[in-house]
């Protein structure tokens, strides 16, 4: 039976004003699993309406108050986890243990922002002049809102939610119209960790939703992860009207494999970087880049992996690899496979081919060898399970291919020798860079981000600048001067 997907408003799930649904699906059998309610005008105004008298009273919360509900919801997050990597593999279809992952890394969010008695603190200069003492401070900003990617329907609201809530702000979540139900979940888990009505709202919808929230003039600030496009659109539309934007956009990330290199952890790497749920990883490894000599021997040490990789429901044990989201997805992933082919990559394994379960939105793996970087399999995000191999002659041309590609959001480099290591680490001009390591995405105490066409905004996402993001700073200057002390002084006062 197709469930409903209600929206989360006021601390209770709401079932909205607009007749509009949309499909939830699971990916591993094709079923129609739910409806997801798509929010109007009318609803995205009650959302934030609610929020925004929420954010009055939270702000006032203490610092221990605030780090009192985030203990709280972290101690059940992490009791639940199982239940919300059940819940991300059923609509997503990623695997159990992935998922789990995904969870994990999601709590490690929360747990940074239990910090947030010492991540607020601000700076003190006693006797800045004479008699004069200067401090900062740092205070919410009110309403802001998060939209969020199917691909992690758990860890990306907690990348935002945990954070502005700490901070003192009240959060709307926009998630995926594709995998909607882990939202519902973090929502009923916050008002059991003690957090007030309207703190947290999830709102669902689709362009609707989205642009409501973008033109609202009571949302501060918005944080957006999804594909280039409609992170530009975000950006765009929500500084113009006056509001703090960060839009994490698409990839495509190189893994550089010196001749030096170990191959056969290489080949580990790359065949977990780039099937690793299915593809549908914004720090998937699309592309690896095969160094002089070392690229035969790449390329079959991967080729061989690939068929014992299991393919099949997420939710069985045994499985390495699920689905795709949808069925459209996955006739789009396929048919790059043929365009690579037209253009001339050689296709050593053809996932069109491969046999996976009938029903279910699958794809096998596929590898293409001696890809051209004007082929569209290079140039467009492919987004599934299918890794292109480029060949060049030596490092420098390997930095030039990643450095002139418009997606910087992470790459990799794997050798043997510290000197390249570290000069990769200056060269790349790439956000977030892994020696050795396939999946560079940062622990929360740093922060997420990419350059060029993979961000949008000044401030990268989670960790030290998700807390400068969700605040703005205050600085007092104060006295306390003698009465008797005080005279008319018409000059632009000076320190003394
Ligand atoms: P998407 O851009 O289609 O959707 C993201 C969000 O935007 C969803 O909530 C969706 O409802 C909303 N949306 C979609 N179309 C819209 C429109 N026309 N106007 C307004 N809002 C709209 O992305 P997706 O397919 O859900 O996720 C995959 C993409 O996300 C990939 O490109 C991937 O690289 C990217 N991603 C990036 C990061 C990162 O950190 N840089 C992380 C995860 C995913």
């Amino acid at each position: 039976m197709s469930a409903t997907i209600n929206h989360w408003i006021s601390g209770r799930e709401h079932g909205g004003t607009s007749e509009r649904t949309g499909p939830v699906h699971n990916p591993a059998t094709g079923a129609e699993t739910g409806r997801v309610a798509l929010a109007s005008a009318d609803d995205v105004a009650l959302a934030v309406s609610t929020a925004k008298e929420a954010a009055r009273s939270w702000r006032h919360a203490s610092l221990s108050q605030r780090a009192g509900v985030l203990f709280a919801f972290r101690e059940l997050l992490h009791a639940r986890s199982d239940e919300l990597a059940a819940v991300v593999t059923a609509e997503h279809g990623k695997v159990l243990a992935d998922a789990g992952g995904e969870v994990a890394r999601g709590l490690e969010n929360v747990e940074f922002a239990t910090g947030v008695p010492h991540l607020l603190k601000g700076g003190f200069s006693e006797q800045a002049s004479t008699g004069v003492d200067v401090y900062s401070i740092r205070q919410p900003l009110g309403v802001v809102a998060g939209i969020t990617p199917f691909n992690f329907p758990a860890m990306v609201p907690l990348w935002m939610c945990a954070n502005a809530i700490a901070c003192g702000n009240a959060f709307i979540l926009k998630p995926s119209e594709k995998d909607p139900s882990a939202s519902l979940l973090l929502a009923r888990w916050w008002k059991e960790a003690g957090l007030p009505d309207g703190v947290f709202t999830v709102l669902h919808g689709d362009k609707v939703a989205v642009d409501g929230l973008l033109t609202h003039p009571d949302v501060a600030a918005l944080s957006f992860v999804g594909s280039t496009p409609i992170a530009r659109h975000v950006y765009e539309t929500g500084t113009a009207h006056g509001k703090r934007v960060q839009a994490l956009g698409g990839a495509k990330n190189h893994m550089v494999v010196m001749p030096d290199a170990d191959v056969d952890l290489a080949a580990d790497a790359a065949v977990s970087a780039a099937y690793g749920a299915a593809g549908e990883r914004c720090m998937a490894v699309s592309v690896a880049i095969a160094v002089g000599d070392v690229g035969d021997r790449l390329v079959e040490a991967i080729a061989t992996r690939l068929p014992k990789l299991r393919i099949g429901d997420g939710a069985a044990p045994d499985t390495d690899m699920g689905p795709l989201i949808s069925a459209e997805h996955r006739d789009k992933v396929a048919g790059y496979i043929g365009a690579g082919q037209r253009s001339g990559a050689t296709v050593v394994v053809d996932g069109r081919t491969a046999e996976v379960p009938a029903d279910g939105f699958f794809l096998g793996t596929t590898l293409l060898d001696r890809v051209g970087t004007d082929m569209e399999v290079y140039t467009d995000e492919i987004f599934g399970p299918v890794l292109c191999v480029l060949r060049v002659d030596d490092y420098a041309a390997a930095v030039r291919v990643i450095n002139e590609n418009p997606y910087a959001n992470g790459t990799a480099l794997f050798t043997r020798d510290g000197r390249t290591a570290r000069q990769f680490q200056f060269d790349a001009e790439v956000g977030m860079v892994g020696i050795n390591v396939p999946i560079p995405v940062p622990v929360a105490y740093y922060s997420f981000g990419g350059w060029r066409s993979s961000l949008f905004g000044d401030q990268h996402m989670y960790g030290p600048e998700g807390i400068a993001f969700y605040t703005r700073g205050k600085v007092v200057t104060s006295r306390w001067p003698e009465p008797t002390d005080s005279q008319v002084d018409l000059g632009f006062p000076r320190t003394r």
